[in-house]
């Protein structure tokens, strides 16, 4: 007996449009497929295990077949199979009752992953490859026969009678002259290897098991070794440094949720770590851009995140209000703080050390995700120039007698460049200053969120102003200088460097202090730097901001003034700029050259 029928489709040919639409990503089709015949494999097991199926179960191997000759690729599983009343049911009728709908919603889109499952369009992707495919099948249940199921890619099928002794499903896919490359081993295999290498069936390719069936995220944590965890990795990234630490997530309400999240040791090179993590759906790959699913923070981390709870079939933007991916995503944040505590409080000085990489994931998390901050704010650290480590309670305490100015805002000094800034450094040290060491290069923008969450608290820059001044505490030095005498050392210091534009201030500082110093407020440094981020050319754009301060209080000051050579006046004045401008980074080209003749002259 033969019938043949009409795959029930009330508007267009579906098959143009499968092939219109879904092309951005043809190899899915071995995914759909084999996570078919994973599906119907997992039926059988249950209805085994539960004594609803009371035959002999055996091998349960799927295998993917390449017959380079006959051009084709085929899917056999050992599954539950299907009746050709079932096979009517589900493949042909399922699929298309929505083609309708399907046609108005997809035009033009053209992201696969968004269409494929939403329909029960699974099984349809084959015609992505194949002009003909035919499902051979015999159902796990007694007394029925084994159906035969041809299509062309019409909306025409054939059902008909055939000889299958074994149970389960042989899908035949007749590839077309466009996807050839189908037909090649290695693609074949590159394609199980992205999206099967973890299904809980075994897949067979080639005479080889494709797949290992328990990876270790679907495992007991507590049956878990650190080598199993570390041997995971490598598998996953084979060029990587060992991780430092990791978390094994595992919920099942509200949402189910599995995987691994390795924190890496992270170098200052942010985007090469970025955008690593796996996601999965039941162990079958689905996608490694997670950008939506995981915070923004989090995409540093590496790993696995498996959850059938992250809907796969809806645009990305819709992805982000998604309440399951919410949820998933205020899990996971709070997994990673409740780790790093447990880190920080086990062992704190491990912690310490690991902290230059540690502390990338704690202030880029701080920087971007409120809630994040109020759980690690215990354990963000700070570290100083002596090399010693505390958290921001423990600093503030710590810097409170000394470094709180007269409104009781406590300064928090700091550098990013210990070299460049040491002459600022060295001053503010000799006023007992505590200094903070922030090399990162997320710390310019970390350096905004300490001001913006601590309270009562100022985060400035060593080289932000002359080191009396940084943090004020109302008191004034006595000058030596009369106003008149200020007066006049301003003027002798504007000839001096040949700007009029330029105001020098004279301000009182201790006398061991430089001659001259060059700084820039805090405020216009971080103008200057949001400009150079944004594209603009630095310092171009902006009004230069730098202020000139005249030490009073100088002996070389004094000299200047007592000095009746007006020539000698002014060397004297040009080359005290100058040291300003060295020890600020800042003398280069033509005046550094003129400074080493005039500094050679001095000296000889
Ligand atoms: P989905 O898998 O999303 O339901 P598909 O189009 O891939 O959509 O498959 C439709 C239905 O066909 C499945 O739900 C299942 O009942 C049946 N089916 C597909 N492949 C197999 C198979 N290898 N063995 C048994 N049944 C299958």
């Amino acid at each position: 007996m033969e019938e043949k029928g009409t795959i029930s489709v009330n508007t267009e040919n579906i098959f143009p449009i499968i092939k219109k639409f879904l092309y951005s990503d043809h190899d899915i089709f071995l995914r759909e497929l084999v996570s078919n015949a994973v599906d119907a494999t997992q039926k059988i097991q249950k209805l085994a295990s539960i004594g609803e199926y009371k035959e002999e179960l055996g091998a349960t191997k799927i295998e993917v077949v390449l017959d380079e000759k006959a051009k084709t690729i085929t899917i056999k599983d050992r599954g539950i199979g299907m009746t050709a009343e079932e096979i009517k049911k589900y493949i042909n009728q399922i699929a298309f009752s929505g083609a309708t709908e399907f046609v108005e919603k997809f035009k033009g889109i053209d992201d696969a992953n968004q269409i494929i499952g939403k329909f029960g369009l699974g099984f349809y992707s084959a015609f992505m490859v194949a002009d003909k495919v035919e499902i051979i099948t015999k159902s796990y249940q007694a007394d029925t026969e084994a159906a035969k199921w041809t299509c062309i890619g019409t909306t025409d099928f054939e059902i008909s009678k055939v000889e299958k002794k074994e149970r389960g499903t042989e899908v035949v896919l007749h590839v077309n002259e466009d996807s050839k490359e189908y037909l090649e081993k290695f693609k074949v295999k590159q394609i199980l290897d992205k999206y099967c290498k973890f299904l809980p069936v075994e897949v067979e390719f080639d005479g080889n098991v494709i797949n290992s069936t328990q990876p270790i995220w679907t495992k007991n944590p507590n049956d878990l070794k650190d080598e199993d965890y570390q041997k995971f990795y490598k598998e996953l990234y084979p060029m990587s440094e060992d991780p430092m630490f990791w978390i094994h997530l595992n919920v099942d309400y509200p949402f189910n949720l599995t995987g691994i999240l390795y924190f890496p040791k992270v170098k200052n090179d942010i985007t090469l770590h970025k955008d690593k993590i796996q996601l999965y759906s039941r162990q079958v790959f689905i996608t490694d851009e997670v950008k939506e699913i995981v915070p923004e923070f989090l995409t540093l981390m590496h790993g696995v995140i498996d959850s059938p709870d992250i809907p796969l079939n809806v645009s990305r933007s819709y992805l982000q209000s998604d309440s399951n991916v919410k949820k998933i995503n205020s899990y996971i944040t709070k997994k990673v703080a409740e780790k790093l505590t447990e880190l920080f409080k086990q062992d704190r000085e491990n912690y310490e050390k690991k902290w230059e990489s540690i502390g990338l994931f704690v202030k880029y998390g701080m920087m971007t995700d409120d809630k994040f901050y109020d759980r690690s704010k215990k354990i963000g650290l700070l570290k100083n120039l002596d090399g010693k480590f505390f958290t921001f309670e423990e600093y503030l305490d710590h810097i409170a007698p000394n470094q709180t100015d007269k409104d009781g805002n406590r300064v928090i000094i700091y550098t990013n460049d210990r070299g460049k800034q040491d002459p600022y450094i060295q001053s503010a040290l000799k006023k007992d200053y505590d200094i903070v060491h922030f090399d990162n290069i997320i710390d310019n923008h970390f350096v905004s969120v300490l001001e913006q969450k601590l309270e009562k608290v100022n985060v400035k820059r060593v080289d932000a102003d002359v080191a009396n001044k940084l943090i004020d505490k109302g008191e004034t030095l006595e000058s030596v200088l009369s106003k008149d005498e200020e007066k006049k050392i301003k003027e002798i210091y504007k000839k001096a460097i040949g700007d009029d534009k330029l105001e020098p201030e004279v301000a009182a500082l201790s006398a061991e202090e430089m001659p001259v110093t060059i700084t820039l407020p805090e405020f216009m440094r971080r103008m200057q730097e949001m400009a150079e981020m944004q594209g603009m050319l630095g310092g171009g754009m902006m009004p230069d901001a730098q202020t000139v301060t005249i030490n009073g209080n100088h002996s070389i000051t004094a000299k200047i003034l007592a000095e009746k050579d007006e020539e000698k006046q002014k060397q004297i004045a040009k080359q005290a700029y100058d040291l300003a401008l060295l020890s600020n980074g800042k003398l280069t080209g033509s005046a550094l050259t003129e400074f080493v003749s005039r500094s050679v002259s001095l000296i000889s």
